[in-house]
């Protein structure tokens, strides 16, 4: 073990010499717990959308991810998705946390009353306003009851592209 095993942990970016042992306390300090129904924001750095990131030697991982994968003994989620309950992207509360696909993903906003098609012209153009006005994407949803994956969709024009 060496001695800076402190400065290695605190450091946001991680080493390459970083176990994964040190990798996971790094990632735990990192998460503000509360109790155990309530969401556990990530506090460091988000990407886009409001999923934290985190570096495990040089290569960038989603928090809710790792948040999932730690709470299921190491387990690789692969290529499934790693779904919140809380639709809370920022969140690493396992009990928040499920595996899903992209199916279950719709299936899920389909669930919940939001379905994408309730979208009209206008309320895209909306959308991609308020999105440059500095609301976040799950704001919006919540706004326009939508899921926060189809308003991200949107906002990065990969579906409604005709407007
Ligand atoms: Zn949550």
């Amino acid at each position: 073990m060496s001695k800076c095993t402190n400065f290695v942990v605190r450091s946001r970016g991680g080493t390459k010499r970083e176990t994964w042992e040190q990798f996971k306390i790094a990632f735990h300090s990192r998460v503000q717990k509360g109790d155990a129904n309530e969401c556990w924001p990530w506090l460091d750095y988000c990407q886009d959308g409001g999923y934290g990131q985190i570096k495990y030697k040089g290569k960038g991982l989603i928090c809710s991810r790792l948040a999932w994968q730690f709470a299921n003994g190491d387990a690789d989620p692969g290529d499934k998705k790693v779904m919140h309950s809380c639709d809370n992207p920022p969140c690493c509360n396992p009990a928040h946390l499920s595996l899903g696909t992209d199916l279950d993903n719709r299936m899920d906003c389909a669930k919940k009353g939001r379905f994408p098609t309730k979208l009209t012209k206008q309320s895209v153009i909306e959308i991609r306003n308020l999105a440059k006005t500095g609301f976040t994407h799950t704001k919006i949803s919540k706004i326009y009851k939508s899921c926060r994956s189809n308003i991200s969709q949107i906002i990065r024009e990969e579906t409604w592209t005709h407007i």
